[in-house]
C-alpha cells in the first residue's frame, strides 16, 4: 500500500543512560580477559511504546518479517540497499530542527541549485550497529558522533541537530531497520547521517534550508577472519587537508577532492593513501578516512590534531584510551614520515576498526612492517580489546544497547 506520506512521528526520549564506567584497573583486567569471563555490557531497554511508535497501528506495511538468512550473503562493502526506513528532520536557516522523524526509506528530491549539489554544504557521519548472539544490538559513543556534526555544522554555516535529536535519531532509525542488521559474523549495520544544505540558493550563500537525514544499509565483513593488514602509498602532491581547511571536520567537499589520489593508488595496486601535512610535506596526516599510529619500542605515536588538517577520529580516541589502560606511552605529536621507516608496527583506526599496515611506499623506497600473518603484537592486543568491546564482551564507556 501506499504510504509515501508516512511521516511516523517516534516517541522520544528513549532512555539514554550510558552503561556503567568502571575502573581503570577493572577495564584493564576485562580488556585482557579471556571472554567467556568478561561481563556484558548494562542493556538499555527501549521500551515498548517507543518501538510500538515505530510501526503505528494503521500502518500496515511488511517490514517486519525476517530477511531469508542468504541476504548476508550477498552483503558487498560497496552495495547499498534499500532498508525500510530512514530519519528526516529539516530546518530553516537560523530554525531549529523541530519537525520530522522516521519515513519509508526512498529516494530524496532536490532543487537543482541545491546548496549542497552546487557549493558542497554538507557533512557526513558514520557509524557502526553490532548484533550480539543474543539479538540485541550495540551502538558506540553516539554523543561524540552527534557533537562531531555539530562542530561541522558550525564550520560550514550549518544549524545542527542537537546531541540529543542525534542520538534519538540514531537510535530510532537503527530499531526500525533492525531486521537489516546483519548477525555478527556476517557484517554490521552501517549507519549514515547527513546534515545537508538542501534548499536552493543561486550564489554562494548558506542554504535557506537544511536537511538532517539518516540512512542505514548493511554490510559485509570487510575482511572474513578479522585482520587484514594494508598496503599504504604516501602521497607526494595531493593533499587532503590545509591548515585553515576543513580537515579537521566531515565536510563532503573533502572526500571528492581526493578521489584522484585514491583511484591512482588503487590502481598501482595499494589499499589506500597516506597523507603529508601542506606545508612542509613532511608530516604524516592521516589516510583518506582513518588516523594512523606508529608503534615504536612500547610508545605509540599517532599525529596531533591541533593544525586542523586531521579529523579527530572517534576510534583514535577509543585506541588512545586503552593503549594506555594497557599500559603503553601514547604520544600525539608531528610525526615525520622519516619515522616511518623506523617504526615497528604502524596500524591505522577509523570507523570503529583498527587495521594493521603490511607495507608503506613513499616515492621508491619500501618499508614491510610484516612480510604474513595479521599484524604486529600490539596491533593485534589493542584490535582484540576493541573487538571485545564491540561484541559486548567488555564493558567500556560509550556503549549502548538496543533490546
Ligand atoms: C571518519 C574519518 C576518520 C575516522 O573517524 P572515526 O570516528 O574513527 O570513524 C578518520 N579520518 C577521516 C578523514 C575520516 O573521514
Amino acid at each position: 500500500m501506499a504510504i509515501s506520506n508516512s511521516t511516523l512521528s517516534i516517541a522520544l526520549p528513549f532512555p539514554t543512560t550510558p552503561s556503567s564506567s568502571s575502573s581503570s584497573q577493572s577495564l584493564k583486567q576485562q580488556l585482557l580477559l579471556a571472554p567467556s569471563s568478561l561481563r556484558p555490557a548494562a542493556p538499555i531497554t527501549t521500551s515498548a511504546t517507543s518501538r510500538r511508535a515505530v510501526t503505528p497501528s494503521g500502518v500496515a506495511h511488511d517490514q517486519t518479517s525476517e530477511l531469508p538468512d542468504t541476504t548476508w550473503d550477498t552483503l558487498g562493502i560497496n552495495k547499498p540497499m534499500s532498508t525500510d526506513y530512514m530519519f528526516v528532520m529539516k530546518s530553516s536557516k537560523d530554525a531549529n530542527f523541530l519537525d520530522g522523524g522516521l519515513q519509508r526509506f526512498e529516494k530524496i528530491e532536490f532543487n537543482p541549485a541545491a546548496c549542497v549539489l552546487n557549493y558542497g554544504q554538507g557533512i557526513i557521519e558514520e557509524l557502526k550497529a553490532y548484533k550480539k548472539p543474543d539479538g540485541s544490538i550495540l551502538l558506540f559513543h553516539l554523543e561524540e558522533h552527534g557533537l562531531r556534526m555539530r562542530t561541522g555544522a558550525e564550520r560550514l554555516c550549518m544549524p545542527a541537530p542537537t546531541v540529543e535529536q542525534f542520538v534519538e535519531g540514531v537510535k530510532a532509525t537503527v530499531l526500525a531497520n533492525r531486521r537489516w542488521v546483519p548477525p555478527r559474523s556476517k557484517g554490521f549495520l552501517h549507519i549514515r547521517p547527513l546534515l545537508i544544505g538542501n534548499g536552493p540558493v543561486l550564489s554562494l550563500t548558506p542554504a535557506p534550508e537544511f536537511t538532517f537525514l539518516i540512512y542505514v544499509s548493511p554490510m559485509g565483513n570487510y575482511f572474513e577472519g578479522g585482520l587484514q593488514p594494508i598496503n599504504l602509498v604516501v602521497e607526494n602532491e595531493i593533499h587532503r587537508a590545509v591548515r585553515g581547511g576543513a580537515g579537521s571536520v566531515k565536510a563532503i567537499g573533502n572526500y571528492g577532492a581526493i578521489l584522484k589520489a585514491q583511484v591512482d593508488a588503487k590502481a598501482n595496486g595499494f589499499s589506500d593513501v597516506l597523507y603529508l601535512d601542506s606545508v612542509h610535506n613532511r608530516y604524516i596526516e592521516e589516510t583518506s578516512t582513518a588516523n594512523i599510529f606508529l608503534v615504536k619500542d612500547n610508545v605509540i605515536s599517532t599525529p596531533a590534531l591541533h593544525e586542523g588538517t586531521i579529523l579527530p577520529g572517534i576510534t583514535r580516541n577509543s585506541v588512545i584510551e586503552i593503549a594506555r589502560i594497557e599500559g603503553y606511552q601514547v604520544e600525539e605529536r608531528l610525526v615525520s614520515f622519516e619515522e616511518l621507516f623506523e617504526a615497528d608496527e604502524v596500524f591505522c583506526t577509523g570507523n570503529a576498526v583498527l587495521t594493521p599496515v603490511r607495507s608503506i611506499t613513499y616515492l621508491d623506497k619500501r618499508v614491510s612492517y610484516l612480510e604474513t600473518g595479521p599484524g604486529g603484537v600490539v596491533s593485534q592486543e589493542l584490535h582484540r580489546a576493541l573487538s571485545n568491546i564491540q561484541m559486548g564482551l567488555t564493558e567500556f564507556g560509550g556503549t549502548v544497547t538496543l533490546k
